[in-house]
């Protein structure tokens, strides 16, 4: 994957020179993953070019911090780390307290946990850091682990790509449900066809996934970087439960309405805070086809209340008193 990198041009302040040391400092970062210590980029700096000076290394740091190109983590060592925040999703670490290595995760649920907690408290949040001290597997165990040691933005590709495509077959399995228990034969073209969207599109995403393991031959393998249990994962699967338990079409219908509108906002708040990326783009074009499916839902609802209306009744099943005389 081309790891497109930022307009310096644009980024750079206002009146300052071109400066080949500067760019030669912002290069060296950008080609190391991870987080690194300004004394750790000096080390990697001073190994290729001896006259660059520590002060200089520092404020190339510190304009980088300005620029958006790099950010400041604190993990406590009494030291500040940097990390790139271009294209980089935000996360939160892990920290090995033996070895000093780092990684990086994400959880929807922990984000709309802290996001409740804050709305409670009538608290606006802005920035969230949680640091998870201890110690990895590797140090733990003695056996060399899988590492995240690859761009998070292509572990975040990866991982919103396995939501969507997790989502999408619990949707195909709620949709082909849903059709073999439509008794309304409109109804069950409509799940019908919606059984074969999610099946198309889920082979057009299967196909994307595979795309993007041909960046990396382990990337299959590489510790999960976006935790979602409760977020998207289940949406559909208990639409579908509820279908095999026995529901007419309108209820069906309403179970698929509530199954697409969950699944649209959760995909489209989610990708929308993300920095620009694969992985954003994932997420807010699955967004725009659930969309699509809510919409043809709400429709196939109102024309199936509008023919049930027009439709004689056999039997009223209640007695209306007779009027009076
Ligand atoms: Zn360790
Ligand atoms: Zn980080």
């Amino acid at each position: 994957m081309a790891h497109a990198l930022p307009d310096l041009d644009s980024l750079r302040p206002a009146g300052s020179k071109r400066s080949s040391k500067r760019e030669f400092i912002l290069d060296t970062f950008l080609r190391h993953e991870g987080h690194l210590s300004a004394d750790d980029l000096y080390d990697l700096i001073h190994r290729e070019d001896q006259h660059i000076s520590r002060a200089t290394v520092y404020r190339a740091l510190q304009w980088m911090v300005e620029a958006g190109i790099a950010r400041k983590v604190d993990f406590g060592e009494g030291r500040s780390r940097y990390e790139h925040s271009y294209r980089h999703p935000r996360h939160f670490h892990l920290i090995c307290q033996t070895c000093s290595r780092s990684s990086e995760f994400l959880s929807s649920d922990i984000e709309a946990l802290i996001e409740e907690i804050a709305a409670a408290r009538g608290f606006t949040s802005g920035q969230s850091v949680l640091q998870i001290y201890g110690t990895c597997e590797e140090c733990r165990t003695g056996r060399e682990a899988p590492s995240d040691a690859v761009t998070t933005e292509l572990l975040f590709a990866r991982d919103a790509l396995r939501i969507a495509i997790a989502t999408e077959r619990s949707g195909f399995e709620f949709y082909t449900r849903a059709a073999r228990v439509a008794r309304d034969a409109h109804g069950q073209a409509v799940f019908q066809k919606l059984a074969d969207e999610e099946r198309e599109h889920l082979g057009t995403l299967e196909q994307r996934y595979q795309r993007l393991l041909a960046n990396d031959p382990r990337l299959e393998s590489r510790p999960t970087f976006l935790f979602f249990k409760g977020a998207a994962n289940g949406l559909f699967a208990a639409g579908a439960e509820q279908v095999a338990r026995g529901v007419d079409d309108k209820q069906a219908l309403m179970i698929g309405i509530r199954c697409e509108r969950a699944s649209h906002r959760f995909f489209k708040r989610y990708g929308e805070r993300f920095e620009d990326s694969e992985g954003k783009q994932i997420f807010l074009e699955f967004a725009s086809e659930e969309r699509v499916h809510l919409e043809l839902l709400i429709r196939e609802y109102r024309a199936l209340a509008r023919r049930l209306e027009r439709r004689p009744r056999a039997r009223s099943s209640v007695r209306r008193p007779r009027a009076q005389a």
